[in-house]
């Protein structure tokens, strides 16, 4: 086996946007902002989610598919976006009482809005029926429910069945959403419709949404969604649409062979037992055990050749197994409206965090750790760390002194009294060491990072979304608080 360095902390060189860029040149603007709102600040650029919307879009168009797209509001918290979701007509995917609400308030309606919570309240389910929002049912009681409170008003409900457990190579796919894909037919036949228990139920889809990253999953799972589409037609409910979820990979780093030596570097740190690269030597989901090596990386797969656009390319031309008819055919074929949900997709290059350095100090065993001005809730998702380099604005920067200065490798840590605070896992190697005041950048945190499980323990506040719409001369009007857009 080839030697693998560990010593050397490797580079994850982020792609970032061109508005991020001018921004972060801009730094007396940003050290004014984080003045005005605290640290840290999430700014947001509607700009570039519009031009993912529109890339949605054109792929639809290329396909010559109906389509129609729902921006999944839980990956971000600020307005705006939803917002600007319907300002590009496209809908909203909401999950809570107070999403579904805030889309009603914003116009969204009929089409332009879907609700598909994992938790349905009475007060969701009678909102999305007065609106003639579509209802994505996951289960009995849910249908009982609803079929009740759509009774009780004497209105019907616009409902969408969820499917899971699709055969894939001769396994289920276990999800603990959704109706088993073999019995929902049946379900539906036995239950819904004017003469059946469920009579104030209009079945008009299916949907799915897939854990995971797969393309083929998705082929294989929209081609089964409209077979079902099929035979439930000819039983007559009129099935419209096949919602494909959510889950368009996105990539946020430059460079694949930076990615892989990483990768490699945790395996070789993982069996040397040593802590060169992430904090007290985490695996990031590897292990080793009797010296073996178990596990496999528990973060996002941030490096993506496949992405975006051309990841939802690939799953309208999977290709069914025996008809050999692609996705996009067979929805065109049957005049079935294809459906996402994107979520972090739409948000790729909307959104920065940018954070104070608030100390610096040297551990027991000599490694720098730069305490910054926020908390491991605010740069946070499922993901075992954020496998992208930040940036470091010096305040003090001519470029000789940086030339001058020694690098160093540091650690980034919290505000929460927890040993495990620790902003990002991975060791960042930086030209000079920062100076307290200097801004701390992450990139491309709009799609859940800076939101999903930010909490306020030790009652800190939230961080505070702005909305920056760039000019030649930036100024601090050119940002608006996300709490002000109505
Ligand atoms: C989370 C979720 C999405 C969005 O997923 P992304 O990975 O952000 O695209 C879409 N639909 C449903 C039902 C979801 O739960």
């Amino acid at each position: 086996m080839q030697t693998i360095d560990i010593k050397t902390t490797s580079k994850l060189t982020p792609i970032t946007k061109p508005w991020m860029t001018d921004l972060m040149s801009n730094q007396v603007v940003l050290n004014e902002l984080v003045v005005k709102y605290g640290s840290p600040i999430n700014i947001h650029n509607l700009k570039t989610f519009s031009e993912n919307i529109q890339n949605f879009k054109d792929v639809f168009s290329y396909f010559n598919i109906q389509s129609q797209i729902y921006y999944a509001r839980k990956a971000n918290k600020t307005k705006a976006l939803a917002k600007q979701a319907l300002a590009n007509d496209i809908g909203i995917d909401t999950a809570s009482y107070n999403e579904l609400k805030q889309a009603v308030e914003l116009g969204g309606k009929d089409n332009s809005v879907v609700l598909t919570s994992a938790i349905k309240t009475e007060e969701q389910i009678y909102l999305a029926i007065a609106n003639n929002v579509t209802i994505i049912v996951d289960n009995d009681d849910e249908c009982q429910l609803i079929n009740r409170i759509a009774k009780s008003i004497s209105k019907k409900a616009k409902i969408g069945f969820r499917i899971s457990g699709f055969l894939i190579n001769g396994k289920k796919l276990y999800s603990r959403f959704g109706f088993d894909v073999d019995t929902v037919v049946d379900y539906i036949k036995d239950n819904v419709g004017s003469d059946k228990n469920y009579n104030s139920l209009t079945v008009i889809g299916l949907h799915f949404h897939l854990d995971g990253y797969s393309i083929e999953h998705r082929g294989i799972a929209a081609i089964e969604c409209m077979t079902i589409a099929k035979i439930l037609r000819d039983a007559l409910f009129p099935i419209t649409f096949v919602d494909m979820g959510g889950g368009i990979l996105i990539n946020y780093l430059k460079e694949e062979s930076e990615w892989n030596t990483f990768k490699d570097q945790l395996i070789q740190q993982t069996i040397l037992e040593q802590e060169h690269l992430t904090f007290k030597g985490d695996g990031l989901g590897f292990t080793k055990e009797d010296d073996k090596i178990y596990g496999k990386l528990d973060t996002y797969p941030y490096y993506n050749s496949i992405n975006g656009t051309n990841f939802l390319k690939e799953v309208l031309e999977t290709k069914h197994p025996i008809t050999q008819i692609s996705v996009a055919n067979m929805a065109k074929e049957n005049d079935i409206e294809l459906r996402i949900e994107p979520g972090r997709s739409l948000l790729n290059g909307v959104g920065i965090t940018v954070s104070k350095v608030a100390h610096r100090k040297k551990d027991s065993k000599g490694q720098y750790l730069v305490g910054l001005e926020m908390n491991m809730t605010q740069m946070k998702t499922s993901s075992a760390d954020y496998l992208v380099d930040p940036y470091v604005l010096y305040n003090n920067d001519d470029d000789k002194e940086v030339e001058n200065s020694n690098p160093v490798d540091v650690y980034f840590t919290g505000a929460y009294c927890l040993e495990r605070d620790i902003i990002l896992k991975r060791k960042i190697s930086l030209p000079k060491l920062p100076e307290v005041g200097d801004l701390v950048v992450f990139v491309n945190t709009a799609g859940y990072f800076m939101h999903f499980f930010e909490t306020e323990a030790h009652l800190f506040e939230l961080s505070k979304n702005l909305i920056y719409a760039p000019e030649k001369q930036v100024s601090l009007l050119n940002f608006i608080d996300d709490e002000r857009i109505i």
